[in-house]
Parts: C-alpha cells; sequence; structure tokens
C-alpha cells in the first residue's frame, strides 16, 4: 500500500497530555510510521501528499454504539417513552427484510463517514432471519469503516415479537456461522442480551457469558436506559438496580461495554469501575426519549472508562458524533449547575481513546501515535463558525460541526476526501435507501400496536 504524508496539519493526538502542535504525520502500510512537530520536508517515493493547511488532524471518532438499519426510521416514531417506542422498534421485527437492513446500514454507513467517524460499533438485536445479521455486516465491511459488529440475543419478553425471539442454542449457532465468514477480515465481534431483564431470561444470561468466553467475544447490552427498566428488574427479579442484576450472571467484566446506564447507583458504579465495565454514554438518544441524565462524571471520576454513541436514529435522528459531544458536554453541565464539571477535553477523549478502549480496539486507533493504524480524520477548522481559534479542544466540542470534516482515513485508505466519499457511492446508497424505505413503510402501514 503507497504511503500518505498529511503535512501542516494542526494535530490534536489525544493521548494523555491534552496538548496540540502544528506538525505533520507519514502512513506506511496502513500504520502512523512517523508524527513530526513542526514541518517535515522529506518526501518518500509513491507517497501521496495532503496538505492539511487550515485543518485539525485527529483520531478519528468512535461510535461506541448505535443501530444502523434505523437510518431508515429516523424520525418515525417521535414523543414516545422507552417501552412504548421499544415496541414499535421491536414490532419491526415482523416486516423488517435483510434488504432493510442491508439499505439502512449502508445509508448509516456513508452518514457516519461524513460525519468524521471512522469506527463503528453495531448493536444488532432484531434478528427475525439470519440473513438480517449478514446483510448488515456487509454493508459495514463494504462501507471501509473499522467495524464492530455486536450480535445479541432475546429470548423473552411481552413486547417482543415472537420472530425476533431466539433458543439460545439457535442463536449462538448463527453467531458461529457470522463468525466463520467474517471473522478473519478485520471485523471485530461480540454477543451479549440486547434489554437485560426486559428481553432477557436468566438462563440466556447465564448462557451468554459462557458462550462469549468460550469464543473470546466482548458483551453489549443496553442497561438501565430508563426507570422502566429498573422498575422491571425489581418487580421481577427482586434486585434494586441492572448492574447489580447482571453481576450474578458475570455480565459485567472488562471485555462488557453498557450502552446508556443512566439510572445506575453509587454502588453499581463501584461494580462497573471494579470489573472493568465500559459505559457507551448516548446523550442525544437519552434526551430525545426522555429517559434522563446519566452519571457520567460520577463514573469518571470513579475510574469507569466512557465512550460515546448516537444510538440508532430512531432516537437520535443522526450518526453525527459532534452533535453528541456538544450534548454530553452541555447537559453533564446543566445537570451538576457546574460550568466546570466537565471538560471538552475529557469529552474529546470519550469520543475517541474511550470509544476504543470500550471496543477493546485501542491498540489499534483511538489516538495519533505512531505504530498504530492510520484511523485518522481532517477537520477544517477554517469556516466562520470556527474562527478565531482560541482554545482547540473546546472549538472541536462546541463549534465545529460534522460538514467540517474534510478527509477520513481508515486503515490508511482515505474514505472521503475534500468531502467526496471515494469508496461508496452517496448517490446510489440514497436512492436504495429510499426505495427501501418506501417498501419498509408501506409493510408498517399494516400492523397494529
Ligand atoms: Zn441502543
Amino acid at each position: 500500500m503507497a504511503g500518505l504524508l498529511i503535512i501542516n496539519a494542526l494535530i490534536v493526538p489525544m493521548s494523555e497530555t491534552r496538548q496540540w502542535f502544528e506538525g505533520a504525520v507519514r502512513v506506511r502500510d496502513a500504520v502512523i510510521s512517523e508524527v513530526y512537530e513542526g514541518r517535515c520536508d522529506e518526501l518518500a517515493p509513491d507517497e501521496t501528499v495532503i496538505d492539511a493547511r487550515g485543518c485539525v488532524l485527529m483520531p478519528g471518532l468512535i461510535n461506541a454504539h448505535t443501530h444502523l438499519y434505523q437510518t431508515l426510521l429516523r424520525a418515525v416514531w417521535e414523543d414516545l417513552e422507552l417501552m412504548p417506542w421499544l415496541k414499535r422498534i421491536y414490532g419491526c421485527a415482523r416486516v423488517l427484510t435483510p434488504e432493510h437492513f442491508y439499505a439502512g446500514s449502508l445509508l448509516g454507513c456513508a452518514e457516519a463517514i461524513r460525519s468524521g467517524v471512522t469506527t463503528v460499533c453495531e448493536h444488532h438485536f432484531l434478528n427475525p432471519s439470519a440473513e438480517c445479521a449478514i446483510e448488515t455486516v456487509r454493508a459495514m465491511e463494504q462501507s471501509g469503516l473499522r467495524a464492530v459488529f455486536a450480535r445479541t440475543v432475546m429470548d423473552t419478553g411481552e413486547i417482543v415479537p415472537d420472530c425476533a425471539k431466539e433458543k439460545p442454542e439457535q442463536a449462538f449457532r448463527l453467531i458461529e456461522d457470522l463468525l466463520g465468514r467474517y471473522r478473519n477480515r478485520g471485523i471485530r465481534f461480540m454477543t451479549g442480551p440486547n434489554t437485560p431483564p426486559i428481553n432477557t431470561s436468566p438462563d440466556l444470561l447465564r448462557e451468554l457469558r459462557r458462550f462469549a468466553d468460550a469464543h473470546s467475544l466482548g458483551i453489549s447490552a443496553h442497561v438501565a436506559e430508563s426507570r422502566s427498566v429498573v422498575e422491571a428488574v425489581e418487580r421481577d427479579h427482586g434486585q434494586s438496580g441492572v448492574v447489580q442484576f447482571l453481576q450474578q450472571f458475570a455480565i459485567p467484566g472488562k471485555n462488557s461495554i453498557f450502552a446508556h446506564s443512566v439510572h445506575v447507583s453509587k454502588d453499581e458504579i463501584g461494580i462497573l469501575a471494579a470489573t472493568g465495565t465500559s459505559v457507551s454514554h448516548n446523550p442525544v438518544s437519552n434526551m430525545m426519549l426522555g429517559d434522563g441524565v446519566a452519571p457520567v462524571v460520577e463514573m469518571l471520576r470513579g475510574g469507569v472508562n466512557v465512550g460515546l454513541g448516537t444510538d440508532g436514529a430512531a432516537s437520535n435522528h443522526s450518526q453525527d458524533l459532534f452533535d453528541t459531544m456538544k450534548a454530553a458536554s452541555l447537559l453533564q453541565k446543566v445537570h451538576h449547575r457546574d460550568a466546570g464539571v466537565i471538560k471538552p477535553f475529557d469529552v474529546l477523549r470519550m469520543a475517541t481513546i474511550g470509544g476504543a478502549r470500550a471496543l477493546g480496539v485501542d491498540s489499534l486507533c483511538g489516538t495519533i501515535e505512531a505504530g498504530k493504524r492510520a484511523d485518522l480524520i481532517l477537520v477544517n477548522m477554517g469556516a466562520v463558525h470556527n474562527q478565531p481559534l482560541n482554545d482547540v479542544f473546546s472549538q472541536i466540542v462546541h463549534c465545529a460541526k460534522a460538514s467540517d470534516v474534510q478527509t477520513v482515513i481508515v486503515e490508511g485508505e482515505i474514505l472521503m476526501r475534500d468531502r467526496r466519499l471515494t469508496r461508496l457511492d452517496e448517490k446510489r446508497i440514497i436512492a436504495d435507501a429510499q426505495v427501501a424505505h418506501r417498501d419498509l413503510m408501506h409493510r408498517l402501514s399494516a400492523l397494529a400496536y
């Protein structure tokens, strides 16, 4: 693979120290080979040069939790709380086809790339047929994004249609089939219970931990998203919190990521920290569904690793992590009535290395360091809303927009250059998504809720 040299950049490496500097980055065979402070004029043969004047060069953003097919369901069910909203989301399984998953996922991936995302964790929870997962993975692979695919399982629950419920052994066979097809092609897999306890039985939780360990898979789960989920665990299992409930099945752990974790107690934050469990904070989705405010400051202070996620477009309306970063910052400030309670640098760490750690890819990406894979973005800071430049971290979090992302590089491959996608055919993806959307809406109109 030919090399890349990115010169004249304002480099924001997102390593432990809060720093930025003018410099250059050299990429060789998909790896960051050198990071230079100041000028670098030595050009190697076969090297593509990108002049990044006016741009911040930073690690690509990591979306630690989303549901890509939901891009077809943007703004369909509005103004609903979690449970009635979930009833509709799960009900979709009765009409969703593999073609919907493929078209929606590709549209979501295109949006992610245009928003400066380089790694996506797809928490996949609707499996009316094996092909739904296969087609989602196929779309992710085609996009060139670094892909983490969490193929989760539901086996119970009043609001889950029968076609989306699986017996553990049947689900595990299908996951093994996915691993056989894709594991050696650069995609990282996880499994997990979808939303315990409302759609997973204690037996399934026990089996899932065993299965995950046997295949060295991480676990992804929706945890304590709303008060109603905590009430269900109190009523049906006599436990005071979801994390506490999950602990008896050893679901918390170093390779586990708990999406949301809005309603967790101080003791449960202690369990998350002690077990090395990561959290994906999804503030826009939490606000949209009226879930509440996750104790992010308390989790960070307590030593919990936190990444950021958009969640699906049915409860966020976008795959935009710039929006999510700003929401994460402002929500904690207003919640604590303390303007200094969370720093932009901490928010940016969550969106980069925090997410990478949560997904077990921090040895590959999440910071700009020699030896890491080249997952990089260039953000144009020259637009009126970004000028003049004072505090780079604050301005990336509070001023910059997804549309300021100029160039996106994953594994050394340029996926977007000067706002033009290089691998994906954007017009075709939009046209195909519109066809899939019309078909899905027609099928949904026949369903009663
Ligand atoms: Zn979710």
